[in-house]
């Protein structure tokens, strides 16, 4: 059903939580061998010993993307033909309250690590002449505006400008670059917010009237990397429940 993924190698940053576990196991169950990358590599250890007792392959790989150096280290010598940029952080609090420490360590991991993470993966792809495909988990924070999440808002707004122009300059190298804009979907990063009565009020506004699961994004991400999306590139696919 999704044709061109089986014996494939994907990356997925981000891997040890929420989406990016998802997303690995969801690739692994298509016959992708993939790359787990992550700072916890406990979690994400465990995780690869999951997907091969299912019968995948996997393997764990420690990355921090918020450091360069930690980027080159990690993915120099490496070459995938997909890449999911995943691995992101966030903070929920006024402007004003965003410290120096915070508003670098959001768009050090979602914009600049992503950035680093593209890059270094894209000189693979270019040096082995395979071409590849690169998905960028952006947010509807990125398109829409929404308050206390100014930094976050900002970082992604910036990974969605940052994929189009990834896709036009890599085109030429059979590089698909685009970004997926989820909705509220149900992990870590979010848990409390939305068992809390603000949370529950802002699912209300949703007009599917529901909080997102991760399996939500299964469509989506698949159509992306996978063949059937081999015409789309610079994009953005956005998966909400509805425009809020
Ligand atoms: P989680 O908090 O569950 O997962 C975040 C992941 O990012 C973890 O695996 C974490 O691993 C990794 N990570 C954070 N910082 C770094 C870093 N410096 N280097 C490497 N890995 C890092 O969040 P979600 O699964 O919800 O979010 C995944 C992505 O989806 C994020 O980019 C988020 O912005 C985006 N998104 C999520 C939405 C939602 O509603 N859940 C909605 C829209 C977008 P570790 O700590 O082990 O390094």
């Amino acid at each position: 059903m999704w044709p061109g993924l089986a014996g494939k190698t994907a990356l997925v940053t981000g891997a040890s939580s929420g989406l990016g576990a998802h997303f690995a196991r969801l690739l692994a169950g298509k016959g992708v061998k993939v790359t787990l990358a992550a700072r916890r590599l406990d979690r994400i250890s465990s995780i690869c010993e999951e997907i091969a007792g299912a019968g995948g392959l996997a393997e764990p790989l420690s990355l921090d993307v918020a450091d360069p150096g930690s980027v080159e280290t990690a993915l120099t010598s490496r070459s995938f033909d997909i890449v999911v940029n995943n691995a992101g952080t966030t903070l929920s609090a006024p402007a004003l309250e965003h410290g120096t420490q915070d508003i670098d360590r959001i768009l050090d991991t979602n914009l600049k690590g992503a950035f680093h993470v593209a890059r270094v993966a894209a000189e693979a792809m270019v040096a082995k002449g395979h071409g590849g495909v690169i998905v960028n988990v952006a947010s509807i924070l990125g398109t829409r505006v929404a308050g206390n999440v100014s930094a976050y808002a900002a970082s992604k707004a910036g990974l969605i400008q940052l994929s189009r122009a990834l896709a036009l300059e890599w085109a030429r190298h059979g590089i698909r670059v685009n970004a997926l804009c989820p909705g509220y979907i149900e992990t870590e990063l979010n848990r409390a917010f939305f068992a809390s009565e603000p949370g529950q009020a802002l699912i209300r506004r949703v007009p599917q009237r529901r909080l997102g699961q991760p399996s939500d994004l299964d469509g989506p991400l698949l159509l992306l990397v996978s063949d059937l999306g081999h015409f789309m590139t610079g994009t953005e696919i956005v998966a909400d429940g509805g425009h809020l």
